[in-house]
C-alpha cells in the first residue's frame, strides 16, 4: 500500500494557516510525523481520516482518492484520535462488542472471538471485565489501539498515542504498535522524538503546517556527522552563544547549561564534537521556526 499526500492546505476559518502544501509518500511501516504543540499534525491526520476537508491538494490510496471516497476510506481505516473519550460505566469487552456491530460483525460467535483475539493482543484480556472508567492512561490508550484494529484495517492513524503515559505503560504500548507495521500504514503523530527513534522506519517533520524534513531516521542522523558540537556554560553565558551561534538545543544538568549547536565548520570557544542523535535533527529543523528557550 502507498499512501500520496499531495500540496495538502488548509486555513481555518479563523485565518490560522494549519497545512501549508503539504506533501509525503508513505509505505506500509511505521511513519512518524513529529512537531511541536500546533504544527499541524492534527490537522493533517483528520483530514487523511476523512474527518474534514482540505481547501486543495490530494491524498491518494493506492488509487483511491481519499478526498472524494469517504466510505470506502473509512472501511479500510482504523484511526486512534488525541482525545480519546470513552464510556466510564462500560467494561471493555462490551465496548468492543459494540463497536464490532457497528463496525458490521454481525455474527456473534465471529465478533466474540475478534474481541477476545483483540483484548489479548493489547494485554487487556484479564480487566476486560472491569469498567473503562477505572482504566489507566495506558490501558484506555492500548483500548484505543484494539477498537481502532477491528476491521482489519490497511492504514491505522494514532494521534499523539504516548503523551501523558509513565515510562512503563509507554514501553509497552510501544511493544505494541511495533508489531502492528508490516501490512498496513501506521501514522503515529508525536511530539515526542524518542517514539519516532523506537518505532519509525520513516518519519518527517512539521511546524507551522509545513514539512520541513522527510525521510528515514538513520540518515537524518548521519547527515549531521561532524556537525554537532557541545559545551558546557554557565547560564549567564547563554544570551552571548546565541548570539554567536545556532544553539539547537540546552539541557541544564548539575547546576550547568549544556548547549548543542549545529554547523559546518569546528567552533572556537572550547566545544566539544558530540555524537548527533534524531533530537539534533528535530531541533535542528524547527530551532529557525520556534524560540528554543520554549522548547
Ligand atoms: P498539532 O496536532 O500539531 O498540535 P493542530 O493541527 O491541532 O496541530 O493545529 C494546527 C494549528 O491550527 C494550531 O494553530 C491550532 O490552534 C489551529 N487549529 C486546529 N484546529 C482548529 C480549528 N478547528 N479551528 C481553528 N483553528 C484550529
Amino acid at each position: 500500500m502507498k499512501l500520496t499526500i499531495d500540496s495538502l492546505s488548509k486555513t481555518y476559518a479563523n485565518g490560522v494557516h494549519a497545512l501549508k502544501n503539504v506533501s509525503l509518500t508513505l509505505s506500509n511501516g511505521m511513519f512518524g510525523l513529529l512537531g511541536p504543540n500546533g504544527a499541524g499534525k492534527s490537522s493533517l491526520m483528520r483530514t487523511i481520516a476523512t474527518l474534514q476537508e482540505a481547501d486543495s491538494g490530494s491524498v491518494f490510496l493506492d488509487d483511491l482518492n481519499v478526498l472524494k471516497n469517504k466510505t470506502e476510506v473509512r472501511q479500510l481505516l482504523g484511526y486512534l484520535p488525541q482525545e480519546f473519550g470513552v464510556y466510564p460505566k462500560i467494561s471493555a469487552e462490551r465496548m468492543l462488542d459494540h463497536i464490532a456491530q457497528l463496525k458490521g460483525v454481525g455474527n456473534t460467535s465471529e465478533r466474540n472471538d475478534l474481541v477476545s483475539g483483540l483484548l489479548e493482543k493489547v494485554n487487556l484480556f484479564k480487566d476486560r471485565k472491569k469498567h473503562l472508567g477505572t482504566y489507566s492512561g495506558g490501558m484506555k490508550q492500548r483500548f484505543g489501539i484494539a477498537q481502532a484494529l477491528i476491521g482489519d484495517p490497511k492504514l491505522i492513524i494514532v494521534d499523539e498515542p504516548t503523551a501523558g503515559l509513565d515510562p512503563a505503560e509507554r514501553n509497552r504500548f510501544y511493544n505494541l504498535l511495533s508489531q502492528l507495521g508490516e501490512n498496513t500504514i501506521v501514522i503515529l503523530s508525536t511530539h515526542i522524538v524518542e517514539d519516532v527513534s523506537t518505532l519509525c522506519s520513516n518519519f518527517a517533520i512539521i511546524c507551522q503546517g509545513e514539512v520541513l524534513y522527510a525521510g528515514d531516521p538513520e540518515t537524518a542522523v548521519n547527515e549531521l556527522n561532524g556537525k554537532i558540537y557541545t559545551k558546557a556554560i554557565d547560564r549567564s553565558e547563554i544570551k552571548y552563544y546565541r548570539d554567536v551561534y545556532n544553539v539547537i538545543s540546552t539541557q541544564l544538568k548539575t547546576g550547568k547549561l549544556h548547549i548543542r549547536i549545529l554547523q559546518e565548520t569546528e567552533p572556537q570557544d572550547g566545544f566539544i564534537i558530540a555524537v548527533p542523535n534524531l533530537e539534533d535533527v528535530y531541533f535542528g529543523n524547527i530551532a529557525t521556526r520556534v524560540d528554543v528557550n520554549t522548547m
